[in-house]
């Protein structure tokens, strides 16, 4: 990615999630839980836990604040004192905001920015604890993207998907929930979900995942300046690695469609694509008009 021109985003809070991580309300067996669900259901999960606790007439910022526990400090020290891929990162935040903002302008609209969270091991979110294995992900409820740097590192080893244009796809993804979220379509997708049987809300989950694939495609299209040569070969790269028949392969099992949560491999592929080729935000009706 050519980022040079791009200014940094100021929307970033660092945490130190060495004082436990785990603190906050989460009063034990969920606080555990959400880990486990973020893990296995990847962003959807949280949102599903929300919905959850929403139901049963429970606060999801409940999550926050309270209980016992050490506090996670944040902070937001200058971006001088981050590491190269925080700064990476903080560019590519900042070319989403400028993009969106423009997108949502020629509708009359403002975009009101997400805040990215760095954390190390053991962070605390607005869904609940926060955890390296849980890869990054966007909560919907502070509207905040938290970002373990180690997973690009572990991204490069572990799925095989090097480069620097991977990041811009998680990040500009992760953004892509925030368009969902702002937008009211994560809403909509959710109040579906509650309706149709498990696999069903499982598809619908594959599709909001799509959606935010192709919302990524649309910022790299965007902006004119930052595609590189080999860039979207390693996109496809990063997309074709992380599709829920690769890792479920790579987990020793054998692909089973309606358990995916993410999309197959060709289907990321594919989403991305036709974000990057259209540029056009309305080209991601994933759900073909049906949510
Ligand atoms: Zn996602």
């Amino acid at each position: 990615m050519r980022l040079d021109d791009e200014q940094e985003s100021s929307h970033y809070e660092v945490q130190d999630g060495r004082g436990g991580g785990f603190g906050g309300g989460l009063g034990g067996g969920l606080g555990m839980l959400l880990p486990l669900i973020g893990s296995r259901f990847g962003c959807g999960g949280i949102v599903v836990v929300l919905v959850i606790m929403v139901v049963m007439g429970m606060n999801p910022l409940s999550l926050v604040g309270g209980g016992g526990g050490q506090p996670v400090q944040t902070e937001r020290p200058a971006s001088t004192e981050l590491t190269a891929v925080q700064r990476t990162s903080l560019k590519v935040l900042g070319s989403t905001e400028r993009r969106w903002t423009d997108i949502f302008k020629a509708q009359g609209q403002e975009y009101p920015p997400p805040t990215l969270v760095f954390y190390s091991q053991n962070g605390q979110s607005g869904c609940g604890a926060a955890q390296s294995a849980m890869g990054p992900f966007y909560c919907p409820a502070d509207q905040r993207i938290y970002l373990d740097t180690d997973f690009f590192n572990e991204m490069e080893s572990r799925f095989n998907a090097p480069g620097d244009f991977p990041i811009g796809y998680i990040i500009a993804h992760e953004v892509g929930h925030h368009i969902q979220t702002i937008t009211g379509e994560a809403d909509r997708i959710r109040k579906a979900q509650q309706r149709v049987p498990e696999a069903e809300g499982n598809a619908l989950q594959v599709k909001m995942e799509l959606q935010a694939d192709c919302y990524a495609g649309v910022w790299a299209a965007r902006d004119t300046n930052l595609m590189e040569a080999g860039d979207l070969e390693e996109g496809m790269r990063a997309a074709q690695a992380i599709g829920d028949d690769t890792l479920q392969k790579a987990a020793g099992r054998r692909p089973v469609p309606e358990s995916f949560t993410h999309g197959s491999s060709a289907q990321r592929m594919e989403w991305l694509r036709k974000g990057l080729s259209t540029g056009d935000p309305a080209q991601c009706d994933t759900f073909n008009g049906a949510i």
